[in-house]
């Protein structure tokens, strides 16, 4: 074996600074390796539109769950729901997203491609890509509001009356819910209500990969509080959500919270503060926590005439609960674990390109290599193979030096490679690489699982 543990410390964030093209290096690795792919690429794809491939799939699974386990599992006061992505029209009028649920929009008259009006600083002009719409010589029309939901039409019939939402956050269902969640499962205040999934928004300037995008998955969690304890409870889930990203191995100095201006907030909101991530494009929000009041259950206790109020046994009184809100994407999410995990370094000499995953998080667990293709060598790594593939993802590997295998595995940033040599056939131990130190230790066959399992929950 190669490889003795000397990996050059990457010095990322100085190449982080240095590298323009540091996104487009992304999304080739996420291609070359069958993390993303664009959506219907074979007709000439699909503009915007992502396809997770066989390791991205278990990379946004992986961001998903550990979400789940947080929010959910590891917590008494939370539920889970899974609600329908269709829902009565009435529910996003009570909300407001028929209303109001726009964002404004120009053309321009001269290269005839439409842009958010106010993310113009940001966006670059099609045709003078050094320039912002408007600045190359073509006037842009008077901003007008845009509605951003998906319309169809429920069963055969294409009128107005069988329109439908394709809803475009989850937040609503959960909202819907409050009652059949309160009575079905006994629950007090404080208590939350949980939900992963797809999200459709028409989004007028799609981009930035995974960023930004018409269809998405969304992680978000209605918290109900007693009226009057809304503020310490903002303070608390503004801090846990920070946390949850930084714990799964996001560097703290790439995230901030950004509290909005009054003149940002909803009407009805205390208050609302983004997590933001240091993307290559900029700081851009990964996730908002908001402080919402009693709006939404007021709302849609007024047009569904159904009583959304909650009676505290402890005080006796009947009120409206206020509720804190933690939404966040999965795709920006993964996007953002992607980006502050990719890096490039030197392996004895050798440049590679490495994800430095928490072991959560990656994709593929572990990788088990036969050091030759003779000896006992693939018969007994095949072995232990298939001893830990109903555990979670692992490759197996024996194709070409076994430092290119390794390099393989850094790439999908797979945090454990388990080598087969002579000296396993002998006394039953196998070598255990650690993707970031490059070090191995010997690991007796019969301790393998629970080691790999310990090294996993991090
Ligand atoms: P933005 O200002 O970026 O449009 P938003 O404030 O409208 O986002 P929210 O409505 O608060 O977003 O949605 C919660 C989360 O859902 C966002 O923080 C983001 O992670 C995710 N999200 C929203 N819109 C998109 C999108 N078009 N593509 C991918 N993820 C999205």
């Amino acid at each position: 074996m190669s490889e003795s543990g000397d990996a050059k410390p990457a010095a990322s964030e100085k190449k982080r600074g240095e590298q323009p093209d540091r996104m487009e290096r992304i999304v080739n690795l996420c291609k070359r390796r069958g993390l993303v792919f664009q959506s219907s690429e074979i007709y000439g794809g699909l503009a915007s539109c992502w396809d997770y491939g066989p390791i991205g799939v278990e990379l946004k699974r992986n961001v998903k769950d550990a979400w789940w386990r947080a929010m959910v599992w590891s917590r008494g006061d939370v539920v889970g729901l899974d609600c329908s992505i269709l829902a009565h029209p009435r529910v996003w009028e009570a909300s407001g997203h028929v209303a109001g649920f726009t964002d404004p929009l120009v053309d321009c008259k001269k290269c005839k491609q439409r842009f958010r009006a106010d993310h113009l600083g940001q966006l670059a002009c099609p045709e003078k890509p050094g320039k912002h719409p408007g600045e190359c010589g073509g006037e842009l029309t008077e901003s007008r509001q845009f509605n951003l939901m998906f319309k169809t039409f429920m069963g055969p019939v294409e009128d107005d009356a069988a329109v439908v939402f394709m809803r475009p956050e989850t937040a609503q269902g959960m909202f819907v819910n409050f009652d059949n969640v309160l009575e079905t499962q006994r629950r007090k205040l404080p208590f939350g209500i949980a939900q992963t999934g797809k999200s459709f928004r028409n989004e007028i300037t799609p981009g930035n990969f995974l960023f930004r995008t018409r269809e998405f998955e969304q992680m978000e969690m209605e918290y109900f509080v007693k009226p009057g304890e809304e503020g310490r409870w903002y303070e608390y889930w503004k801090q846990e959500r920070f946390d949850w990203y930084v714990k799964l191995g996001i560097k703290a100095e790439n995230l901030r919270l950004r509290e909005h201006e009054k003149d940002e907030l909803a009407h009805y909101a205390a208050g609302c503060a983004d997590v933001e991530y240091k993307f290559p494009f900029g700081w851009s929000e990964l996730e908002g926590i908001a402080s919402r009041t009693d709006f939404d259950l007021k709302q849609h206790a007024k047009w569904s005439g159904k009583d959304l109020s909650y009676f505290d046994e402890e005080s006796r009184e009947r009120y409206v609960p206020y509720v804190i809100e933690p939404a966040a994407g999965a795709d920006r999410a993964t996007l953002a674990f992607l980006v502050d995990s990719y890096d490039e370094d030197e392996v004895e000499g050798e440049a590679r390109v490495v994800l430095r995953l928490h072991p959560r998080l990656a994709p593929v667990k572990a990788a088990v290599f036969p050091l030759l293709r003779k000896g006992g060598h693939p018969e007994k790594a095949q072995e232990i193979y298939t001893n830990l593939r109903p555990h979670f993802p692992v490759q197996y590997d024996q194709a070409g030096s076994i430092g290119r295998r390794y390099r393989r595995q850094d790439e999908i940033g797979t945090p454990f490679g388990v080598t087969v040599d002579h000296q396993t056939i002998e006394d039953g131990t196998v070598t255990l690489r650690d993707r970031d130190k490059t070090s191995q230790e010997r690991v007796h066959e019969s301790d393998l699982l629970a080691e790999l399992l310990r090294r996993i929950a991090g």
